[in-house]
């Protein structure tokens, strides 16, 4: 039998949908520089760097033991010159002078820095950039340049790019559930994204909401805020209503298999106060002003029919590269179209599954549980 550090490639799939990909691995001096040269390249819109890299890093990731040989990448999927080189200077040497290079820019950390702003993107921050701009009390002078939710951003920047807990996401869940309920008897509300593969901390929480009665979720959103905003919890919110007949057509459906979908939805900041009672306001006693004592985090809420929830589900869970890869193995093995609405033979109608296993059924793939998602 293979000792845990010896590593055989040909047992390691080339798509990160097939692969089990823990929280915790052997490899992180090694995923930590590849992930900032895949960072770096996507601040200069070399998508197909940022991709090449990203996949270098996930390989990395799903293997069961440290890479202490630069002879244990030969063989590795998606392993190519470029990301070999650092793997290998960083054996020998402990540190990437590329990496090191790239991290110590004034491009790279004016453009890590605009990009956490909430609702700002690469292009806004590189157009700032090349207006001269590099920091915050820059871009705070320039308020007109600020849309509403790049405003929000910027005031709560403190808090939001502090991590939210595992306990700060679940105090969020009761406050959520509790205004979701009072609207809506019967509905779920599930956590999604990366506290739902395991992470202990998360740039912001994402909620799945659901009935058991298809449509009876339609138009919940604006109610649930409307509440939460009489209890003073609401920092920014910006909510959309569905769209799915844009997606009526295999035309749209393709051209949007890799972006957002069409769920109702809110990009929210809420109110977290620090004293958990002060979430249970009691009955009669109207609207609470918020504590001074607390912080802002950012929340996404999605809801979905119940005949699409797996699919929302498996959507909303990510990693974003390990559903990167779920749709590029269904297109290219399976010639069907994923997203997080259905699973499509062309022109046809979706599969239905009532679960994230029948959707990995489907595919022909084995059930990757979503702590072993964080490709
Ligand atoms: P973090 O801890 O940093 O929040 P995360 O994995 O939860 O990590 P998110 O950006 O919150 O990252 O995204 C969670 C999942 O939701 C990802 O898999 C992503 O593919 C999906 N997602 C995010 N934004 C959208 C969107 N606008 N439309 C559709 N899916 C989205
Ligand atoms: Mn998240
Ligand atoms: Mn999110």
């Amino acid at each position: 039998l293979p000792t845990r550090s010896q590593v055989d490639p040909g047992s390691l799939p080339a798509y990160a949908c097939q692969r089990h990909t823990p929280l915790n691995h052997h490899n992180l001096c090694f995923t930590e520089a590849l992930e900032t040269l895949a960072e770096a390249a996507g601040f200069e819109g070399s998508q197909g760097r940022l991709i090449s890299f990203r996949r270098a890093a996930s390989v990395l990731r799903a293997l069961p033991g440290p890479i202490t040989n630069v002879s244990q990448l030969r063989g590795l999927p998606c392993f190519g010159d470029h990301s070999s080189r650092i793997v290998q200077e960083l054996l020998e040497h402990g540190i990437s002078s590329e990496v090191e290079r790239v991290k110590q820019s004034e491009r790279y950390q004016t453009m890590k820095l605009f990009t956490q702003i909430f609702g700002v993107g690469v292009k806004t921050a590189d157009k700032w950039y090349r207006e001269g701009l590099r920091t915050l009390e820059d871009l705070q002078g320039q308020t007109r340049k600020l849309n509403r939710q790049q405003e929000a951003g910027i005031r709560h920047f403190e808090d939001l790019s502090s991590s939210v807990w595992r306990h700060e996401a679940d105090a969020i869940q009761r406050v959520v559930e509790e205004a979701v309920w009072q609207v809506l008897p019967g509905a779920s509300v599930t956590l999604t994204g990366g506290f739902r593969r395991g992470k202990l901390q998360g740039h912001d929480v994402d909620f799945l909401i659901t009935h058991p009665v298809e449509g009876q979720e339609a138009g919940l959103i604006p109610k649930v805020m409307g509440l939460l905003e009489s209890q003073g919890l609401v920092l920014y919110q910006h909510t959309q209503s569905n769209h799915y007949q844009d997606f009526k057509d295999l035309e749209h459906k393709v051209s949007q298999s890799t972006a957002i979908d069409a769920y109702e939805r809110c990009f929210s900041i809420l109110w977290l106060p620090k004293s958990p009672t002060s979430f249970h306001p009691e009955a009669g006693e109207g609207p609470k002003e918020p504590s001074r004592d607390g912080k802002a985090v950012r929340v996404d809420l999605v809801v979905a029919p119940i005949s699409q929830f797996a699919f929302a589900l498996l959507g909303w869970t990510g990693s974003q590269h390990f559903e990167r890869e779920l749709r590029r193995f269904s297109r290219a093995e399976k010639q069907m179209l994923l997203n997080s609405h259905g699973l499509y033979h062309p022109e046809k109608e979706s599969l239905p599954a009532a679960s994230e296993e029948d959707i990995f059924t489907h595919l022909g793939l084995e059930y990757i549980a979503p702590e072993q998602r964080n490709a």
